[in-house]
């Protein structure tokens, strides 16, 4: 079985579902393909300049509701850049901002991004994780589009990508939703927008083994996989529902209807229970979006408790602590798949980063939700297309942010 499992797993980590049908030989030659992408991605990496001679000189939030909070990031010489705080609880992230991590910042070089990031961390050692990354994220993302926006160019071109478009997946957030419904919307959405992959939602959210009622999700697989054909790639999230057994279960049913992932089987700080499921299983694991600490990230990546790495930007703590877990992922042939689940600019700069990884995944999360508490938010919107959104490849993050929604927001800066 485990032969077999890691078989399947490089053929469609590696090299995507093409592969799968085509044997061992053509496997080799991918693993082979990835090195030297990510030996001159990390070259890239090591050799962009930690220097610019600024110093930080403010750093503004800006907050609407709770779920919502941006970060203006000024340097002594007036270039700017605008990040994002993590999204939920974002006024209690911009708090963390201001009081615990602004005194580290203010003065340091916004080039160093990456001194900064450990910086923020080791000094808050007793306040692991969780809200000051959520917090670092909107700090570090500033940090990536002003220095973007002083060499015009794009993130994604700072980190070595190209503009281009990419592949995306239609990600349902929805467990209210009855299977018949759920294949219906996906179905339209795969004929107006050409979606070429689904992800769905099984189980309960940390269901201890209950479905969200008796019955759902083994009538939702097989309902979706009929009605969206073979041809598109059906993903499948169960969001720390199961333990070892049940989820083994589960997952054998959703290899009977050729599922591409299988999400956050069991609860994600468990990860012997995760990797006893990914052992035991031909469907690739996929997981990884709640985890902040790099020191656990290293422990799922040498557990195998997951074969594609999914780290969340905003989570985690902005793109310089996802590109390390992206590398990490990548020196262990895994694929990474950054978890990005609303249209607030966390998608942005999942697709900046996603346009530049040498393990980038087949495809990105792209929610099929309305767009509410994330709409209007900058400009231009993302537009799918045959399955596809483009790359902004303007300097930074290549948008406008709402001037009206800033004006609105409720608004504190640290300065020197
Ligand atoms: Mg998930």
């Amino acid at each position: 079985m485990r032969t077999n499992r890691r078989t399947f797993i490089k053929q469609v980590a590696v090299t995507g579902a093409a592969a799968a049908a085509s044997g061992g030989a053509r496997m080799v030659q991918a693993e082979a393909e990835i090195r030297p992408e990510l030996k001159a991605f990390k070259e890239r990496w090591q050799a962009l300049p930690r220097q610019s001679g600024l110093k930080i000189k403010s750093i503004e939030t800006f907050v609407q509701g709770t779920n919502l909070g941006l970060v203006r990031v000024r340097a002594e010489d007036g270039s700017e850049g605008f990040g994002q705080l993590s999204p939920f609880d974002a006024d209690v992230s911009a708090l963390i901002l201001h009081r615990k991590l602004a005194p580290l910042a203010l003065g340091a070089d916004p080039y160093d991004a990456d001194t900064l990031a450990d910086r923020c961390i080791e000094a808050n050692y007793k306040y692991p994780w969780s809200f000051v990354c959520r917090a670092l994220c909107g700090l570090d993302t500033a940090l990536w589009d002003l220095r973007g926006r002083r060499e015009q160019k794009s993130v994604c071109q700072l980190l070595g990508g190209t503009a281009k478009t990419i592949p995306v997946y239609g990600s349902s957030m929805s467990r209210s939703i009855q299977p018949k419904a759920e294949a219906e919307r996906l179905v339209r959405l795969r004929d107006e927008k050409g979606f070429r992959a689904f992800k769905i939602r099984v189980g309960k959210v940390c269901g201890h083994d209950q479905d969200e009622w008796p019955g759902r999700t083994a009538e939702l697989v097989p309902t979706v996989r009929q009605a969206i054909g073979e041809k598109v790639a059906l993903l499948v999230d169960g969001n720390s529902c199961y333990t070892p057994a049940k989820a083994i279960e589960v997952g054998r049913m959703l290899e009977q209807h050729r599922v591409w992932h299988f999400e956050e089987p069991c609860p994600y700080w468990e990860l012997e229970w995760t990797a006893q499921v990914a052992a035991a299983l031909e469907v690739p694991v996929a997981g990884g979006e709640q985890d902040n600490d790099l020191a656990q990230w290293r422990r799922m990546i040498r557990l195998r408790a997951v074969d594609i790495a999914q780290p969340d930007i905003c989570y985690v703590g902005g793109i310089t602590r996802a590109v390390r877990v992206a590398m990490m992922a990548a020196e262990a042939g895994l694929k990474c798949v950054p978890h990005s689940a609303n249209l607030s600019l966390v998608t942005l700069f999942t697709a900046h980063l996603f346009g530049a990884l040498p393990n980038a995944g087949a495809h990105m999360e792209f929610t099929i939700e309305k767009d509410g508490w994330t709409g209007g938010l900058y400009a231009p919107a993302f537009q799918v297309v045959d399955g596809r959104v483009a790359i902004p490849d303007g300097p930074g993050w290549g948008v406008t942010i709402n001037p009206d929604l800033l004006a609105k927001a409720e608004k504190q800066i640290s300065q020197r």
